[in-house]
C-alpha cells in the first residue's frame, strides 16, 4: 500500500533538525527524503546522507528533464526534491518526510493536495534570531538574508494544515508525533 506523505517546515535556526531527528528515532516507520542543492556541504554533511550536493548546472539540467516534483531557490541556492527518490520511498513500505522551506512545500500540497503540511515555528521571532546567530556557520550578511526569507515565511505558514511552536524541544517532539500518527502515519 502506497504510505504517506509530509511536508515539514521551519525556519532556519528553529531547531527543527532537532525535532525531526527526535521524531525519527522513536518512529522507524517514517523515513527523511534526501533532496538535492546547490548549496556548499557544511562541516559534518556527508553526500547523499544530508543531501545530493549538485553544481548549479547539472541542477538546472534536471530542472530542464522535468526531475523534480518541486524546487525552490533560497538564500541564493537552489534546493529541489526529485519525484522519483518520493515515488521509490513511498512504494517502499514507509511514511515519508519532505523537510521543504515554504515554496515548495505549497508546489508539493498543490500536486499532491493528500500531503499533510506541518509548520514548526519558533517561539519568537527574536529567539530565532538568536538561534541563528549561535551556530555560528554563516557570516552577517548571510544571516541577514535568512532573516527576511524567516519573515516571508512565516507569512505562507497561514497555509498549512499544522503549526508546531517549539518552545521546548521534547514537548515539540511529542505535539509532532500526536499529529502524524493521527494523520495515519501509523500504519507500517
Ligand atoms: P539548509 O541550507 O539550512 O540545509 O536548508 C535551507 C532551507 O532549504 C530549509 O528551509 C530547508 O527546509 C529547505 N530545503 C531543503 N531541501 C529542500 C528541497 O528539496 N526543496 C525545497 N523547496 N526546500 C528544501
Amino acid at each position: 500500500m502506497k504510505k504517506k506523505l509530509f511536508v515539514l517546515s521551519g525556519s532556519s535556526g528553529v531547531g527543527k533538525g532537532t525535532v525531526i531527528s527526535g521524531f525519527l528515532k522513536r518512529n522507524p516507520q517514517f523515513s527523511l527524503s534526501i533532496s538535492c542543492t546547490t548549496r556548499n556541504m557544511r562541516p559534518g554533511e556527508t553526500d547523499g546522507v544530508n543531501y545530493f550536493y549538485l553544481s548549479r548546472e547539472e541542477f538546472e539540467q534536471s530542472v530542464e528533464n522535468g526531475e523534480f516534483l518541486e524546487w525552490a531557490e533560497f538564500a541564493q541556492n537552489l534546493y529541489g526534491t526529485k519525484r522519483a527518490f518520493v515515488e521509490k520511498c513511498l512504494n517502499n513500505g514507509k511514511n515519508l518526510i519532505l523537510e521543504l522551506e515554504t515554496i515548495g512545500a505549497l508546489k508539493v500540497k498543490e500536486q499532491m493536495p493528500d500531503a499533510v503540511l506541518i509548520f514548526i515555528a519558533p517561539p519568537s521571532f527574536e529567539e530565532l534570531e538568536f538561534r541563528l546567530r549561535n551556530r555560528h556557520t554563516e557570516d552577517e550578511a548571510a544571516i541577514q538574508k535568512r532573516l527576511s526569507a524567516v519573515r516571508e515565511e512565516l507569512e505562507r505558514a497561514k497555509s498549512y494544515d499544522y503549526t508546531i511552536v517549539n518552545d521546548e524541544v521534547d514537548s515539540a517532539i511529542a505535539k509532532l508525533e500526536k499529529i502524524m500518527l493521527e494523520e495515519g502515519g501509523q500504519n507500517v
